[in-house]
């Protein structure tokens, strides 16, 4: 361990900023560019001016040293694809004709070549381009975008550090090319992806840039030996390049575990560490390792992903010990800004006890120059930011908000008995059959219909003033009224409402929930251009009022089939919103499952005899290590029996999920105890019903034949060879019929063949099994 004193300064940074703008101005001017209404060169310049603001919004927070190359048209991985030369053979052409137009066609498709594949960023709720490699995949540096960016904020007078994504994290979320051989591991590219890599770094130093960041975000998930090894290579190559610049080698997400001795005895001159959340292990990880002597640290001690202010005290005395244990220490959040709104002074709507809670990516910037501050001068330099820090979080300890008697009481009287159905699943099966009286392979939609303009129209009337609430639940009931009269025309023997009042599955029920908090601008990227706005679960969590029984009734009351109940579980209210971090998430999941269960209870009492909770945000929540796993699914599927096990025995619960595998969460599958369960199949040609059937998989399950993510309609035949797939694996009195997912993108016209052609399936197969 090294015994520095305190350095003389401290720098403040970051590794990233949102990109879309305060009012999404990026949006605007490449979905106007898509469309021909914007020029090439008006884009550019809006992009170049979004760059521009945004190093302003750092400098004028106090950041010393600002991040460049994060800014993205499009994604990041996508642009580390272009500076690698990575292009999929059909996108050359376009590229070459055109880069800007190339790019997009990459990442959108064209009518001749469809896009790269897109995924989750790790557990965050962005998504990037994944790059397509194979044994002839030939890489050439085209530094340009890294370059130019680079060279903006110089001229601008800004200091700074050009951040890419670094080469091992780069072939680890990559994937084999089509046509490549499905077990081609895209890391053994990595000797012919160094040279370029080394390239690419001796352009920025020419360029005049003292350090470059090389994220390696891949790294703080479980490694193989020869992963690990590949990444010592990579560096150990790196860095003994003559022509290169000072490297930061960064890690976020969650502790760099056997990763972090590989960096730390790596050539390179720095480390960014997470020190937050799951990576908080990453402290004594490094006290471990003796430290990183001789060595920048840049310390995210600033969560980089929540929208909760700093414990600055806490921060100061994680800097204060991390300073004997490297050279220099430099502070930043976490990880990039881009997956946190822009600034929380905006939400002028918001109480203004809540709102000085409240840390957006413009206000983390300012606490890490604060903290960088502390650091470098002394506790002394900031006291009276200290007390206002000490003075906010006392607020927001001590409201009754956050801490809510009534709530706090149920979830302690929860006894193990409310997180099971009284009966076992044989016994609920024989009543809800006798109960329901479906046919065999009943066919069922996932909940929402077309979300069609008229129904955009209404909100966006209502939401600015031209008709008042009673005229919108008029157009809504029209719209149910048609989904009902439709679904029974088509055939369909267990329907749905068609989720036409409920802008977004989560927001819905936030807006109801007391305890979450709407935002007005707080927009962050999904991918491209799509941006959400994920609702804020501030306080303790109650439901003043049914919040879906009325439309469940009115639907009801238009049929004799059995309509669907139709709720958001908790583990996906969790996962598509901000989360306290003053208590542990499975806390807030309780609170969350026990408003449902009251939801869940008043559904039966109407006289539902369907109910589905919806949990396609089970996986995605799950821990990147797998030592993390077991804790998470235990509270997650606890959640979820929590508000679905107050039922009688002849309600039958489904749940569904989304997503291509479901291989780590097959236990947690079965530990939710739902009665049905319907998932995404159809890409994988029903290989779930497989998996499922392997585990033992005791109840109901409808894989989806329809892959809802395309236009194409599915023939009656296809319909059929998947279901023959599914009846191979799952015997037929447990197996549904439906979609892969809700039908909310998707249009009528394609909505009415499909059922129809899943409805004709259906019907002919259970004429074979008659015979
Ligand atoms: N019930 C929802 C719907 O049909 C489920 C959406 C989802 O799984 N993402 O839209
Ligand atoms: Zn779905």
């Amino acid at each position: 361990m090294t015994t520095n004193s305190a350095p003389a300064t401290a720098v403040a940074t970051a590794h990233g900023y949102p990109r879309q703008g305060r009012h999404r101005e990026l949006k605007r001017a490449i979905e106007g560019y898509w469309k021909g209404a914007v020029t090439a060169e008006a884009l550019l310049a809006t992009a170049a001016e979004l760059r521009r603001e945004n190093w302003r919004q750092l400098a004028e927070a106090g950041l010393d040293e600002l991040p460049t190359g994060d800014f993205s048209l499009y994604d990041h991985m996508l642009d580390t694809t272009v500076a690698v030369g990575a292009i999929p053979p059909r996108h050359r052409a376009a590229v070459a004709a055109d880069g800007l137009a190339g790019y997009f066609a990459m990442a959108r498709g064209t009518q001749q070549a469809p896009p790269l594949e897109m995924t989750k960023w790790f557990d965050t709720n962005y998504h990037y381009l994944v790059p397509e490699l194979g044994p002839d995949t030939a890489f050439a540096a085209d530094p340009a975008k890294a370059v130019g960016e680079y060279l903006e904020a110089r001229s601008l007078g800004h200091t700074a550090r050009p951040v890419l994504i670094g080469p091992v994290s780069y072939l680890l979320l990559a994937k084999p090319a089509p046509g490549v051989a499905e077990d081609f591991q895209p890391i053994t590219l990595l000797d012919r992806l160094l040279p370029v890599y080394a390239e690419l770094l001796a352009a920025l130093k020419a360029a005049g840039a003292e350090w470059v960041q090389l994220d390696e975000p891949a790294l703080v998930q479980d490694r193989t030996p020869a992963e690990l090894n590949a990444a010592a290579r990579a560096y150990r190559e790196l860095g003994g390049s003559a022509d290169r610049p000072k490297l930061l080698v960064a890690s976020y997400f969650d502790r760099l575990g056997e990763a972090l001795p590989v960096l730390a005895k790596a050539p390179v001159e720095g480390l960014a560490l997470d020190f937050t959340g799951p990576a908080a292990g990453n402290l004594a990880d490094l006290a471990a390792v003796g430290g990183l002597p001789g060595k920048r640290l840049v310390a995210g001690v600033i969560d980089g992903r929540n929208v909760w202010i700093n414990d600055l005290e806490r921060s100061l005395a994680t800097l204060g010990t991390l300073l004997g244990l490297a050279d220099r220490v430099d502070v930043a959040p976490s990880c990039s800004l881009l997956h946190v709104p822009i600034d929380a002074t905006a939400e002028r709507e918001i109480d203004p006890q809540i709102a000085r809670w409240l840390a957006f990516a413009k206000q983390k910037a300012a606490e890490a120059a604060l903290l960088a501050r502390g650091l470098g001068q002394g506790v002394s330099a900031i006291t009276a930011e200290l007390a206002a820090n000490r003075a906010d979080l006392a607020s927001r300890a001590a409201s009754p908000i956050t801490r809510d008697p009534a709530v706090r009481a149920r979830a302690a009287a929860v006894a193990p008995a409310d997180t099971r159905r009284a009966q076992p699943y044989a016994v609920r099966a024989e009543v809800q059959r006798a109960r329901l009286g479906l046919p065999l392979l009943p066919t069922t939609t996932i909940g929402s219909f077309p979300q069609t303009a008229e129904l955009r129209v209404a909100r966006a009337d209502l939401a600015a003033g031209r008709i008042d609430e009673a005229a919108y639940r008029e157009r809504m009931a029209a719209e149910v009224r048609e989904v009902i009269a439709y679904q029974e025309k088509a055939g369909l023997d267990v329907l749905v409402h068609g989720e036409p009042e409920r802008n977004d599955m989560v927001q819905y029920f936030a807006e109801q929930l007391t305890g979450y908090l709407a935002t007005r601008h707080g927009w962050v990227q999904s991918y491209g251009t799509r941006y959400v706005r994920p609702p804020v679960l501030a306080g303790d969590i109650s439901r003043p009022q049914p919040m879906t029984v009325d439309w469940y009734r009115y639907a009801q009351g238009l049929t004799d089939r059995p309509v669907k109940g139709m709720l958001t579980g908790p583990v996906t209210m969790l996962a598509w919103s901000f989360v306290r971090d003053d208590q542990p998430a499975a806390e807030t999941a309780r609170q969350v499952a026990l408003a449902l269960r009251a939801e869940v209870a008043d559904l039966e009492a109407a006289g539902a005899a369907v109910v589905q909770v919806d949990e396609p945000a089970l996986r995605e929540t799950l821990p990147l290590r797998a030592a993390g796993r077991p804790a998470y699914l235990a509270w997650a599927t606890e959640a979820f029996r929590l508000a679905t096990s107050g039922v009688r025995a002849d309600t039958q619960i489904h749940t569904h999920m989304c997503y291509a595998e479901f291989g780590a969460i097959m236990t947690a599958i079965e530990q939710l105890d739902a009665d049905v369960i319907s998932l995404e199949a159809t890409r994988s040609h029903m290989q779930v019903a497989g998996e499922l059937a392997e585990a033992g998989y005791p109840r109901e399950v409808g894989p989806g034949v329809w892959d809802i993510h395309s236009p194409r309609v599915p023939s009656t035949g296809e319909a059929l060879a998947l279901l023959r797939a599914g009846l191979a694996a799952i015997p037929a009195e447990r197996l549904w019929v439906n979609p892969d997912c809700g039908l909310k993108t998707r249009g009528w016209p394609e909505t009415r063949a499909s059922l129809d052609s899943l409805v004709a399936a259906a019907r002919q197969l259970r004429g074979e099994l008659a015979l």
